[in-house]
């Protein structure tokens, strides 16, 4: 029989998931995950709530993750949306690079355009240019209105800062801006929602046209209806449609790796040679039991 396929998730926000979702991941093959930070539904009003977001998504969430065998990785950034509070954006960049080198992060993101506004403009760029001065990835988010314009514009101001395209993972991706993307180097990533937009008929058809350089599955998967099993559910389509497993491995594992491991932040010995799961384990006298017997994979070695 041939070896199970391992998983990447490049894009999901944890943080509004539960644990059956961490534990189905697992059972599914997902071995590594990034999360962006992002906006969460509730717009924040004090620059300490973005503060102890961040601090979430580089301590607690990368534990929770540990706890079901998953390696938990993330981006950093101030979003598009809440970009447009002008005010609370100022301080949020400036709490940026006290984050980025912490031990999981491995980019700037997500960044970008959501209505393309001057201050969403704005914050873009400087993000660029902190990415820019600390030689970091950036992963971007583009606009679900006027998807194509707002495509071609972020990868413009890109390479405007000086951006090389190879470090740059855009985001969002559709039928109609894939081949700019990939013609222009940058990395093609394609969020698969369960019902609407790019469901994963769809992208198994992209895979067909464009096959499988740069481009790059995730799910998305946030307090929206979305899924968080969308790599794998993928995956296993493209197969039954016939695509190369070397393809499916591609699009749905290895670029992911070979994209965001550039800074070496993430290798895939940190999944690969990782002592398994044990969840004894406690964050800040904290566990992710409610009287349950924990998992400890060291038990069947030992
Ligand atoms: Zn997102």
């Amino acid at each position: 029989m041939e070896k199970k396929l391992k998983f990447i998730d490049p894009h999901i926000h944890m943080t509004s998931r539960t644990t059956d979702d961490y534990q189905a991941m697992s059972e599914a093959g997902i071995v590594a995950i990034v999360e962006p930070a992002f906006w969460l539904g509730q717009p924040r009003t004090q620059v300490g709530s973005f503060q102890d977001y961040y601090s979430s998504l580089v301590g607690w969430e990368t534990f929770r993750a540990s706890q079901f065998g998953i390696k938990h990785y993330c981006t950093i950034g101030l979003n598009s949306k809440e970009a447009n509070n002008e005010a609370l954006a100022e301080q949020v960049v400036e709490l940026l690079p006290l984050y980025l080198h912490k031990e999981n992060v491995v980019g700037i993101g997500e960044i970008g355009y959501d209505d393309i506004t001057e201050a969403e403009d704005k914050y873009f760029r400087m993000q660029l240019d902190l990415a820019k001065e600390m030689d970091m990835l950036v992963q971007v988010h583009t606009p679900h209105r006027d998807k194509k314009a707002g495509t071609i514009r972020s990868m413009e101001v890109c390479l405007e800062h000086g951006i090389e395209p190879s470090k740059v993972i855009i985001d969002h991706n559709n039928e109609e801006t894939v081949k700019e993307v990939l013609d222009r180097g940058f990395w093609a990533a394609f969020t698969i929602y369960p019902k609407t937009k790019m469901g994963n008929e769809r992208m198994a058809a992209v895979v067909e046209q464009y096959g499988s350089k740069n481009i790059i599955v995730n799910s998305s998967a946030d307090w929206g209806v979305s899924d968080p099993l969308s790599v794998p559910k993928t995956a296993s389509l493209m197969l039954k449609k016939g695509i190369a497993r070397e393809d499916v491995v591609k699009t749905c594992y290895q670029n992911a790796l070979d994209a965001f491991g550039q800074t070496g932040v993430m290798k895939e010995s940190d999944w690969s040679n990782a002592s398994g799961v044990d969840q004894r384990e406690l964050f800040h006298d904290n566990s992710v039991l409610r009287g349950q017997q924990p998992k400890v994979d060291g038990d069947k070695i030992v």
